[in-house]
């Protein structure tokens, strides 16, 4: 045990995203995101927002995957 927290693994989400964690702390970051639903709705916001600003930046359209779930994500959050 001794995985981190849920403010340590929010904290290091953008850096997870990235694979810029070492090795052991990926694994814990991945370890905590299975096993916590919270996290699990922010990794998922996150990654909904990311690749809407790359369509935004590029000129595409969002896809509307990912604008289902940035409207699910903020309606529960
Ligand atoms: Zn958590």
């Amino acid at each position: 045990m001794g995985g981190p927290g849920c403010a340590e693994v929010v904290g290091l989400l953008t850096d997870y995203l990235e694979e810029e964690l070492p090795a052991g702390r990926q694994r814990g970051v991945e370890g905590h995101l299975g096993g916590c639903p919270r996290c699990a709705r922010w990794l998922a916001q996150f990654r909904a927002t990311i690749a809407a600003l790359g369509c935004l930046r590029d000129g595409r359209v969002i896809p509307e995957p990912v604008l289902a779930a940035l409207r699910d994500s903020f309606r529960r959050s």
